[in-house]
């Protein structure tokens, strides 16, 4: 099958007829579809599909499992997430295989589609969890305990899905065996578009983070109780909204409040609680720091004004990730000798966002791939790249795969 025609068949799972956006969470039906969908796929072309301890889905190819190159991304989505943000890498990857299935290649060496769980964290809150359970970069009772908006646990939804939570942790023995992983992504930015190249390389991920901030404040009525005598969490909420966003700009940082939840949620009442979820990154830990350092002063000063309190705790943090030089010089060699324009001069990137790839980084030499995005738009129905550049990644993958594969 082409990569039009896999595409075609990915499309509608998951995705919401009401706004366009994909729900792909984990461990729900749209999941449950998705990784079908993959089964089959990967199957189809010969491939060994076992689902691994976490929840991740590893396609082998070939009866070798040392030496592994590894490629792959995600099916999860946001919350009405576009089409493109991990499908792409996990496509492509079956794509690429099909090419060099098409030329007679066949690997001497392990090489695996890897299709991790949970890398948005839009449903357990903690992004690429499937990858931090493999490296140990999150304990798994801390990982099994993590619930969702409906108070259903991980433990419990992997459960409901058919898995067992009881084996979640580290795979020191599957990670000693890869050599290499190559994540192919949608670009989550503008940066290729000016250049002129269908893709790029990553450089490194900025260090980013997640903190929850809990106002408590105490319900009242609105039609009766006084401004004077209200504790509305509400207010210094909003004022932290907008430090964030001035703290950002004074950093050189990026900060988001993206997730609010009010409670009980009354239009006619002075919200208890309110809940709300502040992303940032910067180029360094630095400025990162600064930045939140300068929220969570802010918050408390609202807070303490309005008679509300404030609880502020990291859910999850990812330090400043390089992405490995011999492998990157190796991919741009290779790129640069495929005979293909688009992809022969691809630029070194760096990147706000966070990937599976860059948790990886920690353990095994990692690269990743970024496809262009016409509008840099991303986590919104209007993500974008266009056919002849979905189809350029492919190429390019299959051409550092082949690379891998054929040379320690
Ligand atoms: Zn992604």
């Amino acid at each position: 099958m082409t990569f039009a025609e896999l595409w075609r068949e990915l499309e509608p799972l998951g995705r919401d007829p009401g706004t366009g956006g994909y729900r792909r969470y984990s461990w729900t039906p749209a999941d449950a579809a998705c990784r079908a969908w993959f089964t089959r796929q990967a199957e189809r072309l010969g491939l060994t599909v076992e689902p691994d301890n976490n929840g991740n889905l590893w396609a082998w190819w070939g009866p070798e499992r040392t030496n592994v190159i590894v490629t792959g991304s995600h099916l999860d989505s946001v919350p009405d997430g576009g089409g493109y943000d991990g499908a792409l890498g996990v496509v492509s990857a079956l794509a690429a295989v099909e090419e060099l299935q098409a030329r007679d290649f066949y690997p001497e060496r392990g090489m695996v589609l890897a299709v991790f769980t949970e890398e948005e964290g839009a449903r357990f809150r903690v992004a690429c969890l499937g990858s931090r359970l493999m490296t140990g970069a999150i304990d798994p009772d801390a990982a099994r305990a993590l619930s969702d908006d409906e108070g259903i646990t991980l433990a419990q939804a992997m459960a409901a899905a058919g898995g067992d939570p009881g084996r979640l942790g580290p795979r020191d023995d599957l990670l000693d065996t890869i050599d290499a992983v190559v994540e192919l992504h949608v670009e989550q930015g503008r940066a290729l578009a000016p250049l002129g190249s269908a893709v790029g390389i990553a450089k490194g991920i900025w260090p980013h983070g997640r903190w929850r901030l809990d106002f408590r404040g105490r319900a009242d009525h609105a039609g009766t109780a006084r401004l004077a005598d209200r504790k509305d969490p509400m207010l210094p909420y909003a004022r932290t909204v907008l430090a964030a966003r001035r703290a950002a700009a004074d950093s050189g940082a990026l900060a988001t409040i993206g997730k609010v939840i009010a409670e009980p949620g009354g239009a006619n009442g002075v919200s208890s609680a309110v809940t709300a979820w502040l992303d940032a990154r910067a180029p360094d830990e630095a400025r990162l720091e600064k930045a939140v350092t300068a929220v969570r002063s802010a918050s408390m000063r609202y807070s303490s004004e309005c008679g509300v309190t404030v609880t502020i705790s990291p859910e999850s943090y990812t330090p400043p990730v390089h992405f490995d030089e011999n492998l990157r010089d190796r991919i741009e060699g290779v790129l640069a000798a495929a005979g293909i324009p688009e992809i022969s001069r691809a630029p070194v990137l760096p990147t706000g966002a966070g990937h599976d790839a860059g948790i990886l980084a920690a353990r095994v030499p990692t690269a990743m791939l970024f496809v262009r995005n016409p509008t840099g738009v991303s986590h919104s129905p209007a993500e974008h790249a266009d056919l002849a550049d979905c189809e350029a990644g492919v190429h390019a993958l299959a051409a550092v795969l082949e690379d891998l594969a054929a040379r320690p």
